[in-house]
Protein backbone atom coordinates (compact mmCIF):
# COMPACT_ATOMS: atom_id res chain seq x y z
CA UNK A 1 0.00 0.00 0.00
CA UNK A 2 2.67 2.20 1.10
CA UNK A 3 4.61 1.31 -1.84
CA UNK A 4 2.09 1.89 -4.26
CA UNK A 5 1.53 5.82 -3.01
CA UNK A 6 5.15 6.67 -3.36
CA UNK A 7 5.13 4.64 -6.85
CA UNK A 8 2.01 7.29 -7.52
CA UNK A 9 4.12 10.76 -7.07
CA UNK A 10 7.65 9.50 -8.97
CA UNK A 11 5.02 8.28 -11.65
CA UNK A 12 3.93 12.08 -11.54
CA UNK A 13 7.69 13.32 -11.28
CA UNK A 14 8.44 11.05 -14.47
CA UNK A 15 4.75 12.66 -16.28
CA UNK A 16 6.23 16.14 -15.75
CA UNK A 17 10.09 15.24 -16.93
CA UNK A 18 8.40 14.30 -20.14
CA UNK A 19 5.62 16.84 -20.85
CA UNK A 20 8.39 19.88 -19.91
CA UNK A 21 10.98 18.31 -22.40
CA UNK A 22 8.79 19.53 -25.20
CA UNK A 23 10.25 22.70 -23.90
CA UNK A 24 13.42 21.77 -23.14
CA UNK A 25 14.64 20.13 -25.92
CA UNK A 26 18.35 18.22 -25.20
CA UNK A 27 16.97 17.20 -21.37
CA UNK A 28 15.94 13.66 -22.11
CA UNK A 29 19.36 11.42 -21.72
CA UNK A 30 17.19 8.28 -21.46
CA UNK A 31 14.14 6.93 -21.11
CA UNK A 32 12.64 3.56 -20.68
CA UNK A 33 9.28 3.04 -21.71
CA UNK A 34 8.86 -0.33 -20.92
CA UNK A 35 10.52 -3.45 -21.03
CA UNK A 36 10.86 -4.05 -24.31
CA UNK A 37 11.69 -1.48 -26.94
CA UNK A 38 12.85 -1.30 -30.83
CA UNK A 39 12.74 0.59 -33.99
CA UNK A 40 9.69 -1.22 -36.06
CA UNK A 41 10.72 1.02 -39.55
CA UNK A 42 13.68 2.22 -40.94
CA UNK A 43 11.83 5.78 -40.95
CA UNK A 44 15.24 7.54 -39.30
CA UNK A 45 18.11 9.47 -40.28
CA UNK A 46 21.64 9.30 -39.75
CA UNK A 47 21.60 13.24 -40.89
CA UNK A 48 19.75 14.77 -37.59
CA UNK A 49 18.93 12.51 -35.19
CA UNK A 50 20.38 13.40 -32.07
CA UNK A 51 19.68 12.27 -28.32
CA UNK A 52 16.80 11.84 -27.48
CA UNK A 53 16.66 8.94 -29.44
CA UNK A 54 12.83 8.35 -28.49
CA UNK A 55 9.23 9.34 -30.05
CA UNK A 56 8.19 9.83 -26.72
CA UNK A 57 4.99 11.77 -28.52
CA UNK A 58 2.09 12.73 -26.93
CA UNK A 59 3.75 12.11 -23.48
CA UNK A 60 5.43 15.33 -24.10
CA UNK A 61 1.89 16.95 -24.06
CA UNK A 62 -1.16 18.22 -22.03
CA UNK A 63 0.77 20.59 -19.64
CA UNK A 64 2.41 24.18 -19.89
CA UNK A 65 5.86 24.87 -17.80
CA UNK A 66 3.43 27.01 -15.35
CA UNK A 67 1.47 23.49 -14.65
CA UNK A 68 4.55 21.93 -14.21
CA UNK A 69 5.97 24.12 -11.75
CA UNK A 70 2.86 23.76 -9.96
CA UNK A 71 2.44 20.93 -9.64
CA UNK A 72 5.98 20.69 -8.72
CA UNK A 73 5.27 22.28 -5.47
CA UNK A 74 2.74 19.98 -4.38
CA UNK A 75 4.26 17.04 -5.33
CA UNK A 76 7.17 18.25 -3.29
CA UNK A 77 5.10 18.84 0.00
CA UNK A 78 3.49 15.36 -0.60
CA UNK A 79 6.52 14.13 -0.51
CA UNK A 80 7.62 15.90 2.61
CA UNK A 81 4.40 14.62 3.95
CA UNK A 82 4.98 10.65 3.18
CA UNK A 83 8.78 11.16 4.42
CA UNK A 84 7.40 12.14 8.32
CA UNK A 85 6.34 8.64 8.56
CA UNK A 86 7.56 6.46 5.99
CA UNK A 87 10.02 3.43 7.19
CA UNK A 88 13.63 3.80 7.30
CA UNK A 89 14.23 1.94 4.02
CA UNK A 90 12.43 4.70 2.26
CA UNK A 91 13.92 7.28 3.50
CA UNK A 92 17.07 6.69 0.54
CA UNK A 93 14.16 7.03 -2.43
CA UNK A 94 12.50 9.61 -0.87
CA UNK A 95 15.53 11.72 -0.86
CA UNK A 96 15.95 10.77 -4.83
CA UNK A 97 12.43 11.87 -5.34
CA UNK A 98 12.18 15.16 -3.58
CA UNK A 99 15.89 15.85 -4.87
CA UNK A 100 14.53 15.19 -8.75
CA UNK A 101 11.51 17.00 -8.11
CA UNK A 102 13.61 20.01 -6.91
CA UNK A 103 16.12 19.75 -9.92
CA UNK A 104 12.89 19.51 -12.13
CA UNK A 105 10.87 22.56 -10.45
CA UNK A 106 14.09 25.19 -11.00
CA UNK A 107 15.00 23.70 -14.71
CA UNK A 108 12.05 25.02 -15.47
CA UNK A 109 11.83 28.57 -13.56
CA UNK A 110 15.23 28.57 -15.57
CA UNK A 111 13.42 27.70 -18.62
CA UNK A 112 10.42 30.54 -17.55
CA UNK A 113 13.08 33.13 -17.68
CA UNK A 114 13.76 33.25 -14.00
CA UNK A 115 17.55 34.47 -13.18
CA UNK A 116 18.78 32.61 -10.23
CA UNK A 117 22.34 33.20 -8.97
CA UNK A 118 25.25 30.54 -10.04
CA UNK A 119 26.02 28.43 -7.38
CA UNK A 120 22.20 28.47 -6.21
CA UNK A 121 21.48 27.06 -9.38
CA UNK A 122 23.74 23.91 -9.73
CA UNK A 123 22.78 23.46 -6.28
CA UNK A 124 19.24 23.02 -7.01
CA UNK A 125 19.58 21.59 -10.01
CA UNK A 126 22.45 18.81 -9.27
CA UNK A 127 23.06 19.09 -5.65
CA UNK A 128 26.42 20.35 -6.05
CA UNK A 129 27.98 23.83 -5.71
CA UNK A 130 31.55 23.66 -7.33
CA UNK A 131 34.41 25.57 -5.19
CA UNK A 132 35.77 28.45 -6.91
CA UNK A 133 39.28 28.24 -8.63
CA UNK A 134 41.84 30.43 -8.13
CA UNK A 135 43.56 32.13 -11.22
CA UNK A 136 47.06 31.40 -9.62
CA UNK A 137 46.48 27.65 -10.72
CA UNK A 138 45.66 28.38 -13.91
CA UNK A 139 48.87 30.63 -14.43
CA UNK A 140 50.87 28.08 -12.72
CA UNK A 141 49.84 25.42 -15.72
CA UNK A 142 50.04 27.95 -18.38
CA UNK A 143 54.16 28.44 -17.01
CA UNK A 144 54.20 24.60 -17.30
CA UNK A 145 53.17 24.17 -20.90
CA UNK A 146 55.69 27.32 -22.06
CA UNK A 147 58.29 25.38 -20.60
CA UNK A 148 57.29 22.16 -22.02
CA UNK A 149 55.57 22.26 -25.37
CA UNK A 150 58.23 22.29 -28.01
CA UNK A 151 58.49 25.20 -30.76
CA UNK A 152 59.01 28.94 -30.45
CA UNK A 153 55.99 31.68 -30.25
CA UNK A 154 53.48 32.05 -27.73
CA UNK A 155 52.21 29.92 -25.49
CA UNK A 156 48.92 29.73 -26.98
CA UNK A 157 50.41 29.30 -29.93
CA UNK A 158 52.32 25.92 -28.57
CA UNK A 159 49.24 24.82 -27.39
CA UNK A 160 47.37 25.35 -30.08
CA UNK A 161 50.15 23.39 -32.23
CA UNK A 162 50.35 20.91 -29.97
CA UNK A 163 46.46 20.59 -30.01
CA UNK A 164 47.45 19.82 -33.95
CA UNK A 165 49.56 17.51 -33.78
CA UNK A 166 47.60 14.96 -31.60
CA UNK A 167 44.45 15.40 -33.66
CA UNK A 168 43.90 11.61 -35.14
CA UNK A 169 43.53 12.49 -38.94
CA UNK A 170 39.90 11.27 -40.19
CA UNK A 171 41.15 8.56 -42.35
CA UNK A 172 42.49 6.92 -39.13
CA UNK A 173 39.22 7.65 -36.89
CA UNK A 174 37.02 4.28 -37.74
CA UNK A 175 40.38 1.83 -36.56
CA UNK A 176 41.08 4.23 -33.70
CA UNK A 177 37.11 4.41 -32.53
CA UNK A 178 36.63 0.79 -33.10
CA UNK A 179 39.32 -0.57 -31.57
CA UNK A 180 39.41 1.78 -28.52
CA UNK A 181 35.59 1.01 -27.70
CA UNK A 182 36.23 -2.60 -28.20
CA UNK A 183 38.94 -2.54 -25.30
CA UNK A 184 36.98 -0.33 -22.95
CA UNK A 185 34.17 -2.95 -23.35
CA UNK A 186 36.71 -5.59 -22.51
CA UNK A 187 37.94 -3.34 -19.52
CA UNK A 188 33.76 -2.93 -18.40
CA UNK A 189 33.07 -6.86 -18.88
CA UNK A 190 36.24 -7.26 -16.55
CA UNK A 191 35.14 -5.35 -13.86
CA UNK A 192 31.82 -5.13 -13.34
CA UNK A 193 28.47 -7.37 -14.01
CA UNK A 194 27.71 -6.48 -17.21
CA UNK A 195 25.47 -8.72 -20.19
CA UNK A 196 28.22 -7.96 -22.46
CA UNK A 197 26.02 -7.67 -25.46
CA UNK A 198 25.70 -3.78 -25.44
CA UNK A 199 29.03 -2.56 -27.43
CA UNK A 200 27.79 0.12 -30.01
CA UNK A 201 28.54 -0.56 -33.64
CA UNK A 202 31.11 2.28 -34.40
CA UNK A 203 30.50 4.41 -37.60
CA UNK A 204 32.33 7.61 -39.12
CA UNK A 205 30.53 9.68 -41.08
CA UNK A 206 30.69 13.37 -41.89
CA UNK A 207 27.95 15.42 -40.12
CA UNK A 208 26.11 18.47 -41.38
CA UNK A 209 27.62 20.32 -38.39
CA UNK A 210 31.68 20.29 -37.86
CA UNK A 211 31.22 21.07 -34.24
CA UNK A 212 28.93 18.19 -33.33
CA UNK A 213 30.98 14.99 -31.84
CA UNK A 214 28.95 12.45 -33.00
CA UNK A 215 25.32 11.43 -32.92
CA UNK A 216 23.81 8.29 -31.39
CA UNK A 217 20.76 6.18 -32.55
CA UNK A 218 18.75 3.88 -30.62
CA UNK A 219 17.64 0.57 -32.73
CA UNK A 220 16.24 -1.09 -29.58
CA UNK A 221 16.81 -2.29 -25.87
CA UNK A 222 15.97 -5.21 -23.55
CA UNK A 223 17.15 -6.52 -20.08
CA UNK A 224 19.81 -8.02 -21.61
CA UNK A 225 20.45 -5.70 -24.91
CA UNK A 226 20.92 -2.23 -25.63
CA UNK A 227 21.46 -1.86 -29.31
CA UNK A 228 23.02 1.13 -29.97
CA UNK A 229 24.93 2.87 -33.15
CA UNK A 230 27.48 5.78 -32.76
CA UNK A 231 28.41 7.71 -35.83
CA UNK A 232 31.26 9.90 -35.07
CA UNK A 233 32.26 12.96 -37.30
CA UNK A 234 34.79 13.18 -39.43
CA UNK A 235 34.97 17.21 -39.77
CA UNK A 236 35.26 17.29 -35.71
CA UNK A 237 38.80 17.66 -34.36
CA UNK A 238 39.07 14.36 -32.29
CA UNK A 239 42.62 15.06 -30.00
CA UNK A 240 43.99 12.02 -28.23
CA UNK A 241 42.48 13.06 -24.81
CA UNK A 242 39.47 13.19 -26.66
CA UNK A 243 38.96 10.17 -28.06
CA UNK A 244 39.49 8.43 -24.76
CA UNK A 245 37.14 10.33 -22.75
CA UNK A 246 34.54 9.99 -25.23
CA UNK A 247 34.78 6.41 -25.73
CA UNK A 248 35.34 5.24 -21.77
CA UNK A 249 33.14 8.08 -20.73
CA UNK A 250 29.94 8.49 -23.71
CA UNK A 251 30.00 4.39 -23.85
CA UNK A 252 31.15 1.96 -21.63
CA UNK A 253 32.06 1.82 -18.75
CA UNK A 254 30.37 5.51 -18.68
CA UNK A 255 27.12 6.61 -19.86
CA UNK A 256 25.75 3.19 -21.59
CA UNK A 257 26.80 1.07 -18.69
CA UNK A 258 24.92 3.42 -16.78
CA UNK A 259 21.71 2.89 -18.80
CA UNK A 260 21.81 -0.62 -19.15
CA UNK A 261 22.21 -0.81 -15.53
CA UNK A 262 18.88 2.10 -14.64
CA UNK A 263 16.88 -0.29 -17.47
CA UNK A 264 17.84 -3.36 -15.50
CA UNK A 265 16.94 -1.56 -12.08
CA UNK A 266 13.60 -0.22 -13.52
CA UNK A 267 12.46 -3.65 -14.84
CA UNK A 268 13.34 -5.33 -11.88
CA UNK A 269 11.58 -2.87 -9.46
CA UNK A 270 9.23 -1.18 -11.21
CA UNK A 271 10.20 2.12 -9.60
CA UNK A 272 9.00 5.28 -12.28
CA UNK A 273 12.14 7.44 -11.38
CA UNK A 274 14.37 5.11 -12.54
CA UNK A 275 12.70 5.20 -16.13
CA UNK A 276 14.62 8.31 -17.20
CA UNK A 277 17.64 10.11 -17.04
CA UNK A 278 17.43 14.25 -16.88
CA UNK A 279 20.20 16.11 -18.24
CA UNK A 280 19.56 18.79 -15.92
CA UNK A 281 19.44 16.81 -12.47
CA UNK A 282 22.11 15.27 -10.28
CA UNK A 283 21.52 11.51 -11.57
CA UNK A 284 22.51 13.24 -14.84
CA UNK A 285 25.63 14.74 -12.79
CA UNK A 286 26.13 11.03 -11.09
CA UNK A 287 26.86 9.17 -14.46
CA UNK A 288 28.74 12.89 -15.72
CA UNK A 289 31.30 12.72 -13.17
CA UNK A 290 31.89 8.82 -12.43
CA UNK A 291 31.52 8.25 -16.31
CA UNK A 292 34.63 10.62 -16.00
CA UNK A 293 36.20 9.23 -12.86
CA UNK A 294 35.82 5.51 -13.92
CA UNK A 295 38.33 6.32 -17.19
CA UNK A 296 40.95 6.21 -14.68
CA UNK A 297 39.58 3.89 -12.46
CA UNK A 298 39.74 1.33 -16.14
CA UNK A 299 43.62 2.30 -15.48
CA UNK A 300 44.15 1.99 -12.09
CA UNK A 301 44.48 5.36 -11.35
CA UNK A 302 48.20 5.20 -12.97
CA UNK A 303 48.69 7.90 -15.17
CA UNK A 304 51.31 5.61 -17.06
CA UNK A 305 48.63 3.18 -17.56
CA UNK A 306 46.34 5.48 -19.17
CA UNK A 307 49.06 6.66 -21.63
CA UNK A 308 50.42 3.20 -22.32
CA UNK A 309 46.77 2.86 -23.51
CA UNK A 310 47.21 6.18 -25.80
CA UNK A 311 50.39 5.61 -27.07
CA UNK A 312 49.13 1.43 -28.07
CA UNK A 313 45.42 2.61 -29.30
CA UNK A 314 45.70 6.08 -31.05
CA UNK A 315 49.39 7.46 -31.42
CA UNK A 316 50.68 4.17 -33.21
CA UNK A 317 47.00 3.45 -35.06
CA UNK A 318 47.08 6.88 -35.84
CA UNK A 319 50.69 7.20 -36.59
CA UNK A 320 50.76 10.34 -34.55
CA UNK A 321 54.31 12.20 -33.22
CA UNK A 322 55.35 9.17 -31.04
CA UNK A 323 57.83 12.02 -29.57
CA UNK A 324 54.63 13.45 -28.17
CA UNK A 325 54.00 10.77 -26.22
CA UNK A 326 55.87 11.77 -23.11
CA UNK A 327 53.84 15.05 -23.12
CA UNK A 328 50.84 13.58 -22.27
CA UNK A 329 50.29 13.58 -18.71
CA UNK A 330 50.96 16.83 -18.67
CA UNK A 331 48.44 17.85 -21.39
CA UNK A 332 45.88 15.64 -19.55
CA UNK A 333 46.63 17.87 -16.38
CA UNK A 334 46.36 20.94 -18.60
CA UNK A 335 43.01 19.49 -20.39
CA UNK A 336 41.80 19.62 -16.55
CA UNK A 337 42.42 22.73 -15.62
CA UNK A 338 40.68 23.75 -19.17
CA UNK A 339 37.40 22.37 -17.70
CA UNK A 340 37.57 24.50 -14.38
CA UNK A 341 38.50 27.24 -16.78
CA UNK A 342 35.27 27.38 -18.06
CA UNK A 343 33.29 26.65 -15.10
CA UNK A 344 34.64 29.41 -14.12
CA UNK A 345 33.84 31.42 -17.27
CA UNK A 346 30.65 30.12 -16.71
CA UNK A 347 29.81 31.14 -13.26
CA UNK A 348 31.02 34.89 -14.01
CA UNK A 349 28.99 34.72 -17.56
CA UNK A 350 25.68 33.57 -15.67
CA UNK A 351 26.43 35.69 -12.88
CA UNK A 352 26.56 38.97 -15.11
CA UNK A 353 30.18 39.51 -13.26
CA UNK A 354 31.64 39.10 -17.18
CA UNK A 355 30.35 40.14 -20.72
CA UNK A 356 31.19 37.44 -23.57
CA UNK A 357 33.81 39.30 -24.51
CA UNK A 358 35.90 39.20 -21.17
CA UNK A 359 35.09 35.01 -21.11
CA UNK A 360 36.32 34.98 -24.48
CA UNK A 361 39.53 36.99 -23.90
CA UNK A 362 39.91 34.71 -20.48
CA UNK A 363 39.49 31.51 -22.50
CA UNK A 364 41.94 32.44 -24.92
CA UNK A 365 44.43 34.14 -23.15
CA UNK A 366 45.16 30.48 -20.68
CA UNK A 367 44.87 28.95 -24.16
CA UNK A 368 41.37 26.94 -22.99
CA UNK A 369 40.09 27.89 -26.73
CA UNK A 370 41.85 28.56 -29.61
CA UNK A 371 42.65 31.92 -30.88
CA UNK A 372 39.94 31.77 -33.93
CA UNK A 373 37.27 30.87 -30.97
CA UNK A 374 34.49 33.25 -32.01
CA UNK A 375 31.92 34.72 -29.16
CA UNK A 376 29.46 32.86 -30.65
CA UNK A 377 31.04 29.78 -29.62
CA UNK A 378 31.03 31.21 -26.06
CA UNK A 379 27.25 31.49 -26.55
CA UNK A 380 26.82 28.02 -26.99
CA UNK A 381 28.97 27.30 -24.51
CA UNK A 382 26.89 29.53 -22.81
CA UNK A 383 23.44 27.22 -23.56
CA UNK A 384 24.01 24.92 -20.98
CA UNK A 385 26.26 27.02 -18.01
CA UNK A 386 25.66 24.16 -15.35
CA UNK A 387 28.00 21.76 -17.81
CA UNK A 388 31.16 22.23 -16.39
CA UNK A 389 29.92 21.60 -12.84
CA UNK A 390 28.00 18.79 -13.28
CA UNK A 391 30.99 17.24 -15.50
CA UNK A 392 34.16 18.97 -13.79
CA UNK A 393 33.14 18.77 -10.25
CA UNK A 394 30.78 16.08 -10.17
CA UNK A 395 33.74 14.04 -10.70
CA UNK A 396 35.93 15.84 -8.15
CA UNK A 397 32.85 15.27 -5.89
CA UNK A 398 33.02 11.39 -7.57
CA UNK A 399 36.64 11.11 -6.65
CA UNK A 400 36.75 12.24 -2.74
CA UNK A 401 33.36 10.27 -2.25
CA UNK A 402 35.06 7.34 -3.52
CA UNK A 403 38.53 7.40 -2.10
CA UNK A 404 36.83 8.12 1.16
CA UNK A 405 34.68 4.71 1.53
CA UNK A 406 36.80 2.19 -0.51
CA UNK A 407 40.27 1.48 0.07
CA UNK A 408 40.84 -0.58 -3.09
CA UNK A 409 39.78 -0.05 -6.98
CA UNK A 410 37.99 -3.25 -6.92
CA UNK A 411 36.02 -1.95 -4.28
CA UNK A 412 35.56 1.12 -6.21
CA UNK A 413 34.09 -1.05 -9.16
CA UNK A 414 31.61 -2.94 -6.86
CA UNK A 415 30.70 1.11 -5.46
CA UNK A 416 30.66 2.04 -8.65
CA UNK A 417 28.15 -0.61 -9.98
CA UNK A 418 25.66 -0.40 -6.89
CA UNK A 419 25.45 3.26 -7.82
CA UNK A 420 24.38 3.14 -11.08
CA UNK A 421 20.98 0.78 -9.74
CA UNK A 422 20.86 2.90 -6.68
CA UNK A 423 18.49 6.00 -5.40
CA UNK A 424 22.33 8.22 -5.11
CA UNK A 425 22.48 11.38 -4.01
CA UNK A 426 25.20 14.15 -5.37
CA UNK A 427 24.77 16.34 -2.15
CA UNK A 428 24.88 13.05 0.38
CA UNK A 429 27.83 12.49 -1.87
CA UNK A 430 29.58 15.74 -1.97
CA UNK A 431 29.15 16.14 1.99
CA UNK A 432 30.10 12.15 2.29
CA UNK A 433 26.86 11.64 4.37
CA UNK A 434 25.63 9.43 1.27
CA UNK A 435 26.12 5.55 2.71
CA UNK A 436 25.52 2.43 0.82
CA UNK A 437 26.55 -1.14 0.92
CA UNK A 438 28.62 -2.97 -1.43
ZN1 LIG B 1 28.44 12.77 -20.69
Amino acid sequence: MLETALNAMAQQYLDLTLCKSRCDESDIQWYTEGPFWRRTNMRFSREYKILPDYEIGDMKHGKTLEDVLDECTHLKANLKLYKETARPDEMQRIDYIIDHVVNLHTRTRLLLGEKIPYNTMTDLMYGLVAPAYELKQFDDILGEMEQALPGSGSVQDKIARFRKKITVPPEKLLQVMTDGTKAFHDMSMENMTLTGNSMPRVRVRELADPKMEFLSILFGYDYNHLEYERNFNLLFNWTVDHIVECIGHEMEPGHLTYYEKRIQTYIDTGWPEMAVVSLYSSSSAFTEGSGRYVIDMCFDHSMDKKVDFEREYIFKKADLDMGLVELMPLWHQFSEMTGYGKLEASRRLWDGEWSLEEALAFLKQYGFVDKDTQTADIEKMACDMGHFTSHEHARDVVKEYFRSVTSSVEEEWRLYEKLCCAHMSMRGMQDKTYRIDF
